[in-house]
């Protein structure tokens, strides 16, 4: 008889368990996510939630999702990539920076602080991923025509959204119009501002298909540490020597 083998529970719900423990139990935090390929549909929900969640103006994309073909012809097959900021242990973005605005920080997150980031782009040549984009204060109500009484006007928009920067890095940035991250490097930065309260980042809990996945690494008892251990694993351009924080499961 047809025996089915379904998670007796959601993972989502044991990640929360996670973050929490790491919380309870002060687990020095070294932030960590991994990415099944196997599970991802390339539905995108995670691009989407994650531009959502932060606000992102045109030309400001934290986590795309690549489609590629593997393989050799005729033995193909269709893959989709997520890929956000690696958070890389030894990440060459860091240095290159003039004023010293991105930096490690001691949970294992690659963070910016966008007083300080002037703008000038060197981080983004320096990241082997292109995981960092520029903010060139765009908006997506540029051009919308005002009309009375409609979700979609411009004056709506801008009350929605256009005008908010979203609070990242756990600070309100105020107007966009007129202060940062207008003019910054912008890139993920595994939505600290909901896990510092004990939430997981928004990509992780859009995924259809629980294809991601997100702890302290540092917790032996964490989803994300025994799935690092499969021996499926792998990170991108290792061979650089950046250490990704960031794992796939091929
Ligand atoms: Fe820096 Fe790029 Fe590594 Fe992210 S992926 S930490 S932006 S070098």
């Amino acid at each position: 008889m047809f025996q089915p083998t379904l998670p007796t529970e959601d993972p989502l719900i044991t990640m929360h368990r996670d973050l929490a423990r790491t919380r309870q139990d002060k687990i020095p935090a070294a932030w960590g996510m991994v990415i099944d390929l196997a599970k991802c549909i390339g539905c995108h929900a995670c691009t989407i939630a994650c531009a959502t969640e932060n606000n992102l103006p045109p030309g400001v994309v934290y986590r795309p999702v690549i489609e590629e073909e593997i393989g050799t012809y005729p033995h193909v097959a269709r893959r989709f990539l997520p890929r956000p900021c690696m958070h890389c242990q030894n990440p060459p973005c860091v240095p290159v920076c003039p004023v010293h605005a991105t930096w490690k920080d001691d949970e294992g997150a690659v963070v910016i602080d966008y007083e300080k980031c002037i703008g000038c782009r060197f981080c983004l040549k320096a990241c082997p991923y292109g995981a960092r984009t520029s903010d060139f204060g765009e908006a997506y109500s540029t051009g919308t025509p005002e009309l009375a009484g409609v979700l979609v006007s411009r004056s709506q928009m801008e009350r929605g959204y256009a005008k908010r920067t979203a609070p990242e890095y756990d600070k309100d940035w105020g107007d966009r119009r007129r202060a940062s991250p207008v003019g910054n490097a912008r890139k993920c930065h595994f939505c600290l501002h909901r896990v510092h309260n004990g939430q997981l980042p928004s990509c992780v809990t859009s995924c259809v298909g629980r294809a991601t996945f997100f702890g302290n690494l540092n917790d032996p008892q964490s989803m994300v540490h025994r799935l690092v251990g499969s021996a499926r694993v792998m990170r991108l351009k290792e061979h650089l020597g950046t250490q990704p924080h960031v794992f796939y499961l091929t």
